[in-house]
């Protein structure tokens, strides 16, 4: 018999649920024709047929937001350019509030999804009564309404991307199940299948539930878990409107939507049921799981009392089905760290049908040209965490990853479940001193120290709740006397070899060619100049540089520099990231305390700014950065980690009667931002030029190697950008600001925070992101400007600076002494007259 597979193809796509599928279709869209998609049984069948089909936008950050609008606009047309109905229904969305706090959060949503260009209406209670006669509104505060949300039927319009996908010359093949995922010397080689290999380019994962499986097997961690999933069908309800729109009652953990006649309810419970730890049945098709009543009786209660009709109508399906859910609550999308040519799309965690269409053409263009359109770091594969493929972590997780979606996030929030799985050695020590941890990378990080034994953050409010009044203190100990923070998270890269130099040299924009011992801050570019990175690098030999980069970059920025390492002669990169701790020791105290615990000589003309050196520091050896994200005098102390506990126990000791502060990263955060320091991830990124972000004094344009994206940032050179990384400011009495806030300018939207928080120096809220002018954003455009920034739908008046608000001169880095209040910038004390006391 004649195999029905090709031998050879451009592009393969494993799994024909909406993911894959959409992704075909919009391979084909951009002109590729040689596209074969791999189903294991039939299309559909793992989780797509059983979604219940809601379509919403609202998203935290612009890129995702555009994401689920493009699917949204995709949807009307969808059926108009496929010829296959989709069911779609732009029938508009209502999210009621029944808490103050859950009324503040679809205030700041609201004013969010304005920023990112969604229409959403905030209404009050009878309003929302008006648009869904079967609520109760007895305890509702408001709702948000957002008229371009709708409904769609998963299944049709996975088809349509199925028909799109053939009609653009895809080939599409049922029951052919990949068997194996066939790598060589690091580079994707085919699928193999009961028929054979197939040879091909690039491929794609989009196996759903399996997908956690079929990559662990090449040792790549796609962290995600199916959880159990429940909705219920109503018989026919009389007199049911046909044009409701999609409800949802978020502090109910309900979700509603009409469907012909009758309704669907779904819910988002707070303690879920993870499913299929021993791995997904080979033949789980089209299949759903047991009922379970008692489970989702307190839901279904809490639905009847917001629709009171339910109580009278009879019960036509108890559905309960699995979706797969991820440690974090985000998707899964991009290319395998280390292995060239193989992607994936995954962990959709409930969304991916309003999803699929955006994510299908993300992907498509992200495969076709090798960078993503746009800057999709929260969704990025490459922020997985190798622990992050151990089961039992995930199964854990994977109770809380459920409900998570609709809790309240309030700020500073952590998981509950699945802790202190990566703990500095210092742990116990923190804990006793009244750390409050937060998570990241899997880190038990430090967010601030209350009183001891401090209960983690627990308070559902965007308030000044405990943690404000704490790191403001520790905020203020850095900039008056001297504090401690823990930095262990810190990933550590090393590289070494005759072309070491020369690799870095290719992937820096700032030059590395420094005598030894010195250390340079620089951003790595990709070729469109965006920054895929920035990197803090020591020389500590001729051959020899340590590259310290933040946690959540660590995998990142290793196979960034393992693939240009390949074929760049003899350099060697090695991850010693738990070989090191870090200590930071900052303040104008800080000189004081150090001379008290190590012989090293820490005057200015010894140890200047941006210079390491190894010292003997307690019992121990540390190479110590001269180094700050705080905008203060410090070191940076990377310490074997079995020496920590030593080094520590003699800084405290020695700081005892110097007020050695401990302190957090809500502090670290809020000095850094008053310095106008940025930060990957929130305020740079892969789109990002160093140019548009005033970090044009990283780029050494003298410098005689090439380096990546040089050409694109000699385009913008000289010339004023058309969008530019602003600092801003509103009165310390306004609410508080977290990112995400929308900047206007003489009445019009002109950008929106990326990160945010109160400045305990300067006393205003903070905060920075790109502001946009067709002239280009100069000095002259800020100031004959009239800001104001929109928090959780209010406008405060604003003030816009190019620089820093605190120490812009950068006098205490150096080490000069001035008093902290009179390095508040001049048009800051002059439009608020800030001090501390506005507190
Ligand atoms: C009860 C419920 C309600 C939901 N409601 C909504 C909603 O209202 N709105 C929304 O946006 N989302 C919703 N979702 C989520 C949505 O259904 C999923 O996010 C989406 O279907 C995921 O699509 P997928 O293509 O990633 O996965 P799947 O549909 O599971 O597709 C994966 C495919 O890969 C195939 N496969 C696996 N292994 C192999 C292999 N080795 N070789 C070849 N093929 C393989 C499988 O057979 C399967 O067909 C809901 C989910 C559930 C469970």
């Amino acid at each position: 018999m004649q195999s029905k597979l090709p031998s050879h193809t451009e592009y393969v796509i494993v799994g024909g649920g909406i993911i894959g599928l959409s992704i075909a279709y919009h391979l084909t869209r951009l002109g590729h024709r040689d596209v074969l998609l791999l189903e294991r049984d039939q299309l559909t069948c793992g989780t797509t047929w059983h979604a219940a089909g809601l379509v919403t936008q609202l998203r935290s950050n612009e890129n995702m937001a555009k994401l689920a609008q493009y699917s949204a606009e995709l949807f009307r047309d969808l059926e108009q350019l496929t010829g296959q109905p989709t069911g779609f229904r732009q029938s508009g969305s209502i999210t009621i509030a029944s808490t103050v706090s859950r009324m503040e959060e679809l205030r700041r949503g609201s004013s969010m999804g304005r920023s990112f260009g969604l229409e959403v209406e905030m209404i009050d209670a009878a309003e929302a009564q008006r648009r869904v006669p079967l609520l109760d509104i007895t305890d509702v505060l408001g709702a948000a309404w957002i008229a371009s949300d709708g409904m769609t039927n998963p299944i049709d319009t996975a088809r349509a991307f199925a028909a799109g996908a053939r009609s653009g010359g895809a080939k599409i093949l049922e029951r052919s199940q990949v068997t194996r995922i066939v790598v060589e010397k690091g580079r994707f080689l085919g699928v193999e299948t009961a028929e054979g290999l197939v040879r091909a380019e690039k491929a794609v994962i989009c196996t759903g539930l399996w997908s956690r499986n079929v990559a662990a097997d090449l040792n790549w961690t796609v962290p995600l878990h199916a959880a159990e999933h429940f909705y219920i069908v109503t018989e026919a309800i009389p007199g049911l409107p046909t044009d409701l729109p999609t409800i949802r009652d978020m502090d109910g953990k309900v979700y509603a939507k009409p469907d012909a006649g009758k309704l669907l309810v779904g819910f988002f419970e707070t303690h879920a049921k993870p499913w299929g730890i021993d791995g997904i049945p080979r033949d789980f098709s089209f299949d759903s799981l047991p009922e379970d009543f008692d489970h989702i009786e307190p839901y279904l209660a809490a639905a009847i009392a917001r629709m009171p009709a339910l109580a009278h109508v009879g019960l036509q399906l108890n559905f309960n089905g699995p979706e797969s859910f991820t440690p974090d609550n985000r998707f899964l999308l991009g290319p395998a760290p280390d292995i060239a040519g193989l992607f994936v799309a995954t962990g959709f965690n409930s969304c991916g049908i309003e999803s699929s269409g955006g994510a299908g053409k993300v992907m498509a263009e992200w495969m076709s040209t090798g960078v993503p359109a746009n800057d999709y770091w929260e969704m990025d594969v490459r922020r997985a965490m190798p622990f992050q493929r151990n089961r039992k972590y995930l199964y854990d997780r994977t109770k809380e990853a459920v409900g998570n979606l609709w809790n309240l996030h309030w700020p500073h929030k952590s998981p509950r479940t699945a802790r202190e799985v990566r703990v500095s050695p210092l742990h116990d020590r923190l804990a006793q001193a009244g750390a409050n941890f937060g998570e990241v990378a899997g880190w038990e990080r430090v967010q601030w120290f209350g009183p001891n034994d401090s209960a983690p953050a627990s308070h559902a409010t965007f308030t000044r709740d405990e943690w404000f009044g704490q790191s403001g203190e520790e905020h203020d100990a850095t900039r008056s006397g001297v504090a401690l923070f823990d930095q262990t998270s810190f990933a550590h890269l090393l590289v070494q070899g005759n072309d070491a130099l020369a690799l870095l040299q290719r992937l820096s924009s700032n030059d590395i060619d420094v005598p030894v011992g010195r250390i340079v801050y620089t951003p790595w570019l990709n070729e469109r100049g965006g920054m895929e990175s920035d990197v803090t690098i020591a020389r500590i030999g001729d051959e020899e540089f340590l590259i310290v980069t933040a946690a959540v970059q660590r995998i990142r920025d290793l196979a960034w520099l393992r693939m240009h390492a390949k074929g760049a002669g003899n350099v060697a990169v090695t991850d010693v990231s738990s070989g090191y701790a870090t200590l930071s020791v900052m303040g104008p105290r800080s000189r004081e305390l150090l001379a008290r615990v190590s012989p090293a000589d820490f005057s200015e003309a010894n140890f200047p700014f941006a210079t390491a050196r190894e010292i003997e520091i307690g019992y121990g050896l540390a190479l110590a950065f001269r180094m700050t994200f705080v905008g203060e005098l410090g070191w940076e102390f990377h310490v074997p980690t079995e020496q920590t506990l030593g080094i520590y126990d003699a800084l405290v000791a020695a700081g005892r009667d110097l007020d050695l502060r401990h302190a957090g990263y809500v502090a670290l955060n809020t000095l850094r931002l008053e310095a106008g320091y940025r930060d990957w991830g929130s305020d740079v990124g892969d789109e990002d030029s160093p140019l548009e972000s005033g970090l044009g004094f990283t780029v050494a344009w003298n410098k005689a190697e090439d380096f990546i994206g040089r050409a694109a940032l000699e385009a913008q050179r000289g010339k004023t950008p058309r969008r530019r990384l602003v600092q801003l400011a509103v009165s310390g009495a306004a609410p508080l600001m977290f990112g995400t806030e929308p900047v206007w300018r003489n009445g019009t939207l002109v950008g929106y925070l990326r990160s945010a928080g109160f400045g305990h120096t300067v006393g205003c809220g903070i905060g920075m992101g790109y502001l946009n002018a067709e002239t280009g954003v100069s000095p002259q455009w800020l100031s004959d400007g009239t800001f104001e920034i929109e928090i959780a739908g209010e406008r405060y008046p604003a003030v816009a600076s190019l620089k820093g608000f605190y120490d812009a001169g950068r006098t205490r880095v150096k080490g000069e002494w001035h008093k902290a209040e009179d390095l508040v910038s001049f048009e800051l004390r002059a439009a608020f007259s800030a001090k501390p006391a506005d507190r």
